[in-house]
């Protein structure tokens, strides 16, 4: 499947499309729609499960969308948040500049700069793909989206770049109230902005998205979870900086080995555990790349992409990343506040130092979609994991008869409160059928004349019919609720 594959799906179903549809839409900037912001907050929800609220003194909050200059000033992204843009002389078109060159299939280091892309630009001849005009000098350009506050030129504000800040923000308050105790694990789930020139690939770059950030915040001498050790000895594919090679490797050896912290190692096993346990993706299409040298930020002492090889984005690409950031934001953030950040734990005087595990709600979607859409023989089936689904069943009565239909819309009365159900009852049972394994939904429930008869021994009765096995069995009505709930609910 490629992007215009998916997109067309996502848009003909109800899952996503650009925003502004109506008047041709705009770069970067998705809406979703009822079956698409469903299936987010069922992510969401998994994620915050899984990653936070199983942990003591782990919680989420929320943070403003809206920042005021200064504490972005101190985190660096207003000096350093920067893509490096190249424009055409002659057409005025605008491109990143590591982007044109790799679409060119010309090698460009990641972080690489203003000077030294233009030397590979020069060193190429490239030109403009639009109109073979000259290209500018490269220039540094900050993808931060100002927004101004107040009348006139009232005070200067950003859209938050990143989810993170409006943590580290909030961790003095959050620190004394929760008794001040490391590690804590404060999460949000929401919106960050980013000016991008060349946003593209569906919900790859975007310009709007939604993160999925979990931080926590720890003393080095001591945090050590250990509450699970079979994440230590899960079998990790790696590509580690310093050969570059793919490797099996278990969390243990890469402490014992290469270094690797150990709380680091098994925040690797977790999140492996949660992409190929939970979510179900295959082995071979997940992997961990670490960065180094130029493509890390400084700050950080381990950054590894977190990578799923995704048809519809012709390889492995990067739908999260699990940062140790040392005490980079708190120290930055004490500094630009005036405000010691540092804590006292057991007499010791600390900077707590963070751990991100930082997730791509919107990449993490469209991956999903991408796996999980599946030609089977005569139909296309949506094989989401259950717990995902939008919906949980259909109610789908077979015949338009008024006995039939009071019965039908009673169950479907009832299910509403309880789960998120869809009900249909125009077209075949086939069409039906396609259209709810096409959206993914777990289970079709068909109410038929055995049901309202009571002469039959099917009286009260339905069928069900699972959407992989199309198995069907006959359930009692009263029974519905618990032989769902069951099926569908999320638990690992
Ligand atoms: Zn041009």
């Amino acid at each position: 499947m490629d992007i215009e594959e998916l997109l067309g799906f996502a848009k003909r179903t109800g899952f996503f499309w650009p925003a502004a549809e109506i008047y041709g839409g705009t770069s970067g900037i998705f809406d979703y729609g009822h079956l698409g912001a469903l299936m987010r907050r069922k992510f969401e929800d998994a994620w915050l499960n899984f990653f936070v609220y199983r942990n003591e003194n782990y919680y989420p909050i929320e943070g403003s969308n809206i920042l005021p200059e200064k504490p972005l000033v101190a985190s660096g992204h207003a000096s350093r948040f920067n893509d490096v843009i190249v424009g055409c002389s002659k057409c005025k078109s605008y491109y990143r500049a590591d982007v044109l060159l790799n679409d060119m299939k010309i090698p460009v280091a990641e972080g690489a700069n203003a000077s030294e892309l233009g030397e590979v630009i020069k060193k190429n001849g490239v030109k403009c793909p639009k109109c073979s005009g000259m290209l500018l000098e490269p220039k540094a350009f900050n993808m931060m989206i100002g927004v101004s506050l107040g009348p006139e030129k009232g005070e200067l504000g950003y859209l938050r770049p990143e989810t993170a800040q409006s943590v580290y923000l909030n961790f003095f308050r959050e620190f004394n109230i929760l008794r001040k105790r490391l590690p804590i694990g404060l999460a949000i789930i929401g919106r960050a902005y980013r000016n991008e020139i060349s946003p593209r690939q569906g919900l790859y770059r975007m310009r709007e998205l939604t993160q999925a950030e979990l931080q926590i915040f720890f003393d080095p001498d001591t945090f050590n979870p250990t509450d699970n050790d079979m994440l230590l000895e899960r079998k990790l594919n790696v590509i580690l900086y310093v050969d570059k090679k793919e490797r099996v490797i278990t969390g243990n050896e890469l402490v014992a080995s290469f270094n690797i912290p150990k709380f680091y190692a098994y925040h690797m096993g977790l999140i492996d555990y949660f992409y190929k346990e939970v979510l179900s993706i295959k082995n071979d299409r997940m992997r961990f790349l670490e960065k180094g040298g130029e493509d890390k930020a400084f700050y950080n002492k381990v950054h590894m992409d977190i990578e799923i090889n995704v048809d519809s984005w012709n390889g492995f690409k990067e739908v999260g990343g699990l940062h140790y950031r040392s005490d980079y934001d708190l120290t930055s953030h004490s500094k630009g506040s005036n405000i010691d950040l540092s804590v006292n734990i057991n007499g010791k005087k600390i900077m707590p130092n963070v751990l991100e595990l930082s997730f791509g709600v919107d990449r993490n979607l469209w991956m999903l979609v991408d796996q999980s859409l599946i030609k089977d023989e005569d139909r296309s089936i949506f094989k989401i994991k259950r717990f995902l689904a939008p919906y949980a069943f259909a109610i789908l009565p077979l015949q338009k008869d008024d006995n039939i239909i009071k019965v039908s819309r009673d169950i479907y009365e009832n299910s509403r409160k309880i789960f998120n159900v869809y009900f249909d009852e125009s077209g075949s049972i086939g069409r039906r059928y396609a259209r709810m394994d096409e959206i993914g939904t777990p289970f079709c429930i068909t109410i038929d004349f055995n049901t309202v008869d009571s002469n039959s021994n099917e009286y009260n009765t339905v069928t069900i019919r699972e959407r992989d096995s199309k198995k069907q069995e006959r359930i009692k009505i009263s029974d519905i609720s618990e032989y769902v709930s069951k099926m569908v609910k999320f638990g690992y």
